[in-house]
């Protein structure tokens, strides 16, 4: 006889405005092609001063784990019994996995855009980085990038955050060998001959301002450079699109939001999703 078996195994995301976020759509299709048919990914918006409520209802429905998005990924740190060492540096939680009501935070961003750079070949050991933004995603992905043994990284922002930026470079300098600096964003901008690795970790381009690119002089990026995105919706904004037609080698930010969703599902189901799936969930949905 078949097995009766219909407990429900939930894992999803808070946040807020959370009703836009994709993750559900690559989510549920990686569970559906992996038979995982009792998984399911909510998507639920959570009020700032709800979060203590929500970790209470994650634990009570014994839901798996949560990925947190803004405003939750620095305040949902004071409800967790451990946190990655990767994600303390970074100061911030993207991810929740619930052992037996013991959660454990990890921050899932900077791995997905480090896995990112190594399915396109690049490999940030002793190489040179542009990184413009000093946010959240800046933050994973520089402390990613200097512990895994990038030589040297440049971060550019817009001057109205130069203490954002200084405490990046903090970080950095206390627990990488990475050198560093802090440059000031204040117009068009240059890439240092040298540059090996050329990053927007700002929200230029983001939808619905599509036709937006970084101010970055776009003649100054030489195809012996790999630049990445982070922007993950348009699935190729105006700078990649650009890029390509220049013969410049880079990658858009659907390949980190994949590898960073992909690591999620194997840290809460112990499985290896299929990423082709996910790809083109995510395209179909943005389509
Ligand atoms: P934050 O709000 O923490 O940081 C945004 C950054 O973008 C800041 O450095 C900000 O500069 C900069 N910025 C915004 N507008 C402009 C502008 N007009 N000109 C120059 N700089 C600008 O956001 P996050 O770091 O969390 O997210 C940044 C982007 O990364 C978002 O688009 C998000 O979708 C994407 N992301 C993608 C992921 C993926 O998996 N692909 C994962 C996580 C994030 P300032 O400090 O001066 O305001």
């Amino acid at each position: 006889m078949k097995e009766q078996n219909y407990l429900d195994h939930l894992v999803g995301v808070f946040g807020q405005p959370v009703a836009e976020n994709p993750g559900v759509v690559i989510q549920d299709a990686a569970f559906e092609a992996m038979g995982l048919e009792r998984w399911h990914f909510l998507t639920l918006d959570v009020d700032k001063d709800k979060l203590e409520d929500a970790i209470k209802g994650l634990k009570a429905f014994k839901m798996r784990g949560i990925n947190c998005t803004i405003p939750h990924k620095i305040a949902v740190m004071d409800y967790l019994d451990e946190i990655s060492e990767s994600a303390k540096l970074i100061g911030a939680v993207n991810m929740i996995v619930n052992n037996d009501g013991h959660l454990f935070g990890e921050n899932t961003d900077g791995k997905g855009f480090m896995m990112s750079l190594e399915s396109n070949g690049v490999d940030v050991k002793g190489k040179k980085a542009v990184v413009f933004g000093a946010g959240g995603a800046a933050r994973a992905i520089c402390v990613e990038m200097g512990l895994a043994g990038a030589a040297d990284i440049t971060i550019v922002n817009r001057a109205q955050d130069r203490p954002l930026g200084d405490a990046l470079m903090a970080i950095l300098q206390e627990n990488t060998k990475t050198e560093c600096r802090y440059i000031d964003w204040d117009g068009p901008f240059s890439i240092p001959e040298g540059t090996d690795i050329v990053v927007n970790a700002t929200s230029v381009g983001l939808y619905p301002d599509v036709e937006v690119m970084p101010n970055i002089n776009l003649d100054s990026i030489t195809s012996d450079m790999f630049v990445q995105d982070v922007i993950p919706n348009p699935t190729e904004t105006a700078l990649i699109k650009e890029l390509r037609c220049r013969g410049i080698p880079c990658a858009t930010g659907a390949g980190m939001l994949i590898n960073q969703a992909a690591l999620n599902i194997e840290m809460w189901t112990g499985k290896k999703p299929d990423k082709d799936v996910m790809y083109k969930a995510l395209e179909e949905a943005l389509a």
